[in-house]
């Protein structure tokens, strides 16, 4: 059998070319190969599809890494993508697949007129390149930390940690003997912490104290378990402002019915990413 295959010419092209927020930083070595500038994203096969119609696919584990790596051939890895490319990634792989176009619906809050929007993913996409990661947080004139985006398979992990954690809370309301009420909210709330102090350690790359660069997971953890509550606020208040500027700035709309402005959320999800 011969190497090659007549079938080759047929084989899908990239449809569109990305810029990566991240310019190709925070990547481990081996994952990520190739110009940040110009990211080559090809739409998905039929089998990409079926894996990524599956429920609750999109943004969280496995079937999202297989459609990533299928669709973006110079990402080698993609549980190891900083969670800031993510968006970007997304949008260029429903560009390549179905199009530009994002619709959003919304019931008109004035005349609750059901609006079906539509948004250009392009321009996401644009918004997100010129959005620029904070890494460095200083403390004082002797301490700063470097900070660094998570992984998306963090993120998934956090994402999903969080919501069963959410979900117990909610169950708890409905225990009806006193006692083991009291237990179970003391445990949400000591995994609670327990995750965030994981987030902050997940999102602190090195911190630099006097003349010395501290790597040490351990020795962080410790300094996170003992510091002034002041500065764990801070931290925890940088990683809140730069997830707050990575996620996609609200859109004005007009109500085509009562042209009452409002804006929308440009959500890309389950719902409005196959159409
Ligand atoms: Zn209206």
């Amino acid at each position: 059998m011969s190497d090659f295959n007549p079938l080759q010419k047929y084989f899908r092209q990239p449809k569109i070319y990305v810029s990566l927020p991240s310019k190709g930083l925070y990547y481990a070595p081996g994952s990520f190969q190739g110009d940040y500038n110009s990211v080559p994203i090809m739409a998905m096969t039929g089998i990409d599809e079926i894996v990524m119609r599956t429920p609750d696919a999109l943004f969280n584990g496995e079937a999202a890494y297989k459609v990533i790596e299928s669709c973006c051939p110079y990402i080698k890895d993609a549980k190891s993508v900083p969670s800031i490319d993510i968006d970007t990634l997304l949008m260029a792989i429903k560009i390549a697949t179905f199009g530009p176009t994002l619709r959003i619906d919304q019931t008109c809050p004035h005349c609750q007129h059901e609006n079906e929007y539509e948004l250009d993913l392009n321009a996401l996409i644009e918004h997100f390149k010129t959005q620029k990661f904070v890494n460095h947080l200083e403390i004082d004139q002797n301490l700063s930390i470097k900070i660094r985006p998570l992984t998306f398979e963090q993120a998934n992990y956090f994402g999903v940690e969080n919501f069963k954690l959410q979900k117990t809370a909610l169950q708890a309301q409905n225990i009806e003997d006193e006692d083991a009420k009291t237990t179970t909210v003391n445990q949400i709330f000591s995994d609670l912490s327990e995750l965030q102090l994981t987030l902050l350690l997940a999102s602190i790359e090195s911190v630099q104290v006097d003349n010395t660069t501290v790597t040490d997971q351990t020795h962080i953890i410790t300094w996170l378990k003992n510091m002034e509550r002041e500065i764990f606020d801070l931290i925890k208040n940088k990683l809140e402002d730069n997830k707050n500027n990575w996620s996609a700035p609200d859109q004005e709309v007009q109500c085509g019915n009562c042209q009452t402005a409002s804006t929308v959320k440009p959500v890309l999800d389950q719902s409005n990413f196959f159409v």
